[in-house]
């Protein structure tokens, strides 16, 4: 395994991008919008100059995974020499059927073909493409550099092979692979968005603010951020969809998604990304402050 493609440059394609170029990869970056790609490259310019500052990384380090690190708007173009391809491209199935079956078209005949989507089936995925045996779930976490966890979802048709070799590498790049089977929300989502779900309900009940709900799940249960918060951080819109996707996919309303998070996405209140969710944000600082 040499050669890496990330599909989609946003928030996790840029990290895994990242970490893969940090370990040794070749890595190609490659999204639609060429703006997408030009802040992946800066951001990954300051996180490696994050990791400097905290002595983390040697400025060898940051050269070589800089030097790793190309990027392209051809899909076709990157995927050919390909070892492994990630896809991290926008949570949306048809986006992704389509990419899946295009890969599949110019990889070579060897390359396993991964998804990071946080809730979309592995095996329909796969079911796009001639080769479901190389196809797999690889589920890393926000924000990439720093989470430890990749979980690693077989669909039906995964192979042993290619499960041994994703666990692998992703140990060879310093994280920690669980794997798990393929069942709407796998466990990550399935386990976390019903929380965030109550917490959104809590919220639109007038039960507490969103301080105190943070407050108290933090200092309660000793999580390291409020469910609201890290609703903010993950994209409410994201949320969203990962609720309807367990929703239809169980077809069942327990995930049902909170009509204050139907009404706060239409409004394009996304979160963190957008300045604006249950917090508000200022760009470039640190500080938020309640939006309700
Ligand atoms: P994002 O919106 O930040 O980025 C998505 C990128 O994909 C955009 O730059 C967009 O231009 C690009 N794109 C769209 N269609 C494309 C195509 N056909 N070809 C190439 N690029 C295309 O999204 P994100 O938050 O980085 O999420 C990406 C994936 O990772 C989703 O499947 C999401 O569910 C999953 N995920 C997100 C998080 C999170 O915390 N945000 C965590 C784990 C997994």
């Amino acid at each position: 395994m040499k050669q890496i493609a990330v599909i989609g440059a946003g928030t996790m394609g840029n990290g895994i991008a990242h970490v893969f170029a940090q370990h040794g990869y070749s890595v190609s970056l490659i999204d639609v919008n060429a703006e997408a790609l030009e802040k992946a490259v800066k951001t990954i310019t300051k996180n490696l100059d994050r990791q400097l500052a905290k002595e983390r990384i040697t400025q060898e380090v940051k050269d070589s995974t800089l030097a790793n690190l190309s990027t392209s708007t051809v899909l076709a173009e990157a995927a050919k020499n390909a070892d492994l391809i990630v896809e991290a491209a926008t949570e949306n199935p048809d986006i992704k059927f389509q990419i899946f079956k295009q890969m599949d078209e110019v990889a070579p005949t060897h390359c396993i073909l991964a998804t990071n989507t946080s809730s979309i089936s592995i095996t329909q995925i796969a079911a796009q493409t001639n080769r479901p045996n190389q196809v797999i779930g690889m589920h890393f976490m926000n924000p990439v550099p720093v989470m430890k966890l990749v979980e690693v979802i077989r669909g039906y048709g995964t192979s042993d092979e290619t499960t041994n070799t994703i666990m692998e590498l992703s140990a060879a790049i310093g994280k920690t692979p669980t794997e798990v089977n393929d069942y709407p929300g796998f466990v990550a989502n399935r386990i976390l968005m019903p929380m965030i779900n109550e917490a959104i309900y809590t919220l639109w009940e007038g039960v507490a603010g969103v301080e105190e709900i943070d407050t108290v799940m933090m200092l309660g249960m000793a999580h390291p951020m409020g469910p609201l918060h890290l609703a903010d951080f993950i994209g409410l819109d994201v949320c969203l969809s990962i609720l309807r996707v367990m929703q239809n996919g169980f077809g069942l309303d327990k995930y049902a998604p909170c009509p204050l998070l139907v009404n706060m996405v239409a409004a394009g209140r996304l979160g963190k990304k957008s300045g604006e969710g249950f917090y508000k944000y200022t760009p470039g600082s640190k500080e938020k402050v309640s939006a309700f």
